[in-house]
């Protein structure tokens, strides 16, 4: 029995709540050590090898004895290569002052909220949004504000909506892309109308979350607003990370290019905690942004078939609806159709959580319900999984939808 008193935690910590997806791991780590059967289709990362090339790299940097503290902002090395990436992949042209370096996206994007919202400012975030957004922002102490972005527009953000969101205390206005959970990926044209409305409001700043770049299907092709109108970019911050696009989530490098009044200030933000990223991921991080790029053209394929089958077979259960998902890699799908009706074991399916546990109980299949993400009734499925068991796992849920009366 805890023994602390009262007030002992800081106020702070229940201002957010731990990552929901997180929660559902355990869950599933708990089933899975009773001995059940579990199909797991809640994967946050790609399930690629790290790249030979990068690797090869580590250990020249490990022979190196690059074992020491870096720079806070990174490695010249890794500034550069972000530099050189951001020039090439996406038409943003930086000095190594505009850049900075964390331990992965969500640092850069946590520092950059940490050093930029103050007590009421308010952050505008689509939803359905990735679960951490709402709850740095709430660190921060800032407010979120949702916009709805509903199935039937597509989970796309419309300039119009957009702009009704503004009101003097924004801040910011976060957008992902393709998004998690709904992977919307935003043409040029849609990107172009949520700029305008951001050139009406010089007080609004945009953090775009670009950590999903290079995972997107159909040959789409991928533009991020501060390249989409150049007048954004001192006040837009771009953030990438080697997580998603070379599957090197454990490797914890992210960065992010922007004005550097606002650069330096997140990497002071980060001199008071983790100071600067790993030494040896930053080299990798180095020998993935500036060496062969084609394996992510392959690696793309093979997820975009993976997701096709996943797709599929969602949309082959009863009561269920999901939209191809243009990136990313999670189908977000409606359970619209189950929510009302009774399980075998007689229990009512109010709502998206009930779903995804009854998913889990009855036929061993974990999602997570999309009320973490901001919008029910929905789940998120990910298609990083193998192919036998996104099979397998679509074939049981069809069966726990058939299950159901
Ligand atoms: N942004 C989004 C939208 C994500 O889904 C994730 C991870 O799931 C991250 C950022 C975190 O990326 P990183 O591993 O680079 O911190």
């Amino acid at each position: 029995m805890s023994t602390r008193i009262d007030n002992f935690f800081a106020p702070r910590m229940s201002r957010f709540k731990p990552s929901p997806s997180q929660i559902a791991s355990q869950r599933v780590r708990e089933l899975i050590a009773e001995g059940k059967d579990i199909i797991k289709l809640t994967a946050g990362e790609p399930d690629f090898p790290t790249p030979l090339h990068v690797k090869w790299s580590v250990m020249q940097a490990m022979d190196r004895d690059e074992a020491r503290y870096t720079p806070v902002n990174g490695t010249l090395e890794m500034r550069k290569a972000a530099q050189i990436k951001f020039a090439r992949d996406n038409d943003l042209h930086f000095g190594l002052d505009e850049i900075c370096v964390g331990s992965g996206a969500k640092q850069v994007l946590f520092n950059i909220l940490m050093a930029t919202v103050s007590q009421g400012d308010e952050v505008i975030i689509p939803s359905p949004y990735w679960a951490s957004y709402p709850d740095m922002v709430l660190l921060a102490g800032g407010k979120p504000i949702f916009v709805d972005c509903p199935q039937n527009r597509g989970f796309r953000m419309s300039s119009e909506d957009f702009e009704a969101a503004i009101t003097t205390k924004t801040k910011w206005l976060m957008i992902c892309q393709p998004s998690n959970p709904a992977g919307v990926v935003y043409s040029r044209e849609e990107l172009k109308a949520i700029a305008d409305v951001a050139m009406r409001h010089p007080h609004v700043h945009i953090l775009s979350d670009d950590v999903y770049e290079h995972l997107i299907f159909d040959e789409r092709k991928f533009y991020t607003i501060a390249q989409i109108e150049p007048r954004l970019r001192h006040r837009t911050v771009t953030v990438n990370s080697v997580s998603k696009a070379f599957s090197m989530t454990g490797w914890r490098v992210g960065y992010g290019g922007g004005p550097s009044d606002i650069i330096a200030n997140a990497s002071k933000m980060q001199s008071q905690s983790t100071a600067g990223s790993s030494s040896i991921g930053q080299a990798a991080a180095v020998a993935a942004l500036i060496g062969d790029q084609s394996l992510i053209i392959a690696r793309t394929a093979d997820l975009q078939r993976r997701r096709d089958i996943l797709h599929g077979a969602l949309n082959q259960a009863d009561g269920l609806h999901c939209d191809l998902p243009e990136g990313a890699m999670y189908c977000f799908c409606s359970c619209a159709g189950a929510i009302g009706k009774r399980t075998p074991e007689g229990k009512l399916i109010e709502n998206d959580t009930d779903f995804t546990m009854y998913l889990l109980d009855h036929v061993g299949v974990a999602v997570v319900q999309g009320a973490a993400y901001g919008l029910s009734p929905y789940f998120r499925a990910s298609f990083v999984a193998t192919e036998e068991d996104l099979i397998r796992g679509g074939e049981r849920i069809q069966k726990a939808c058939r299950d159901l009366s």
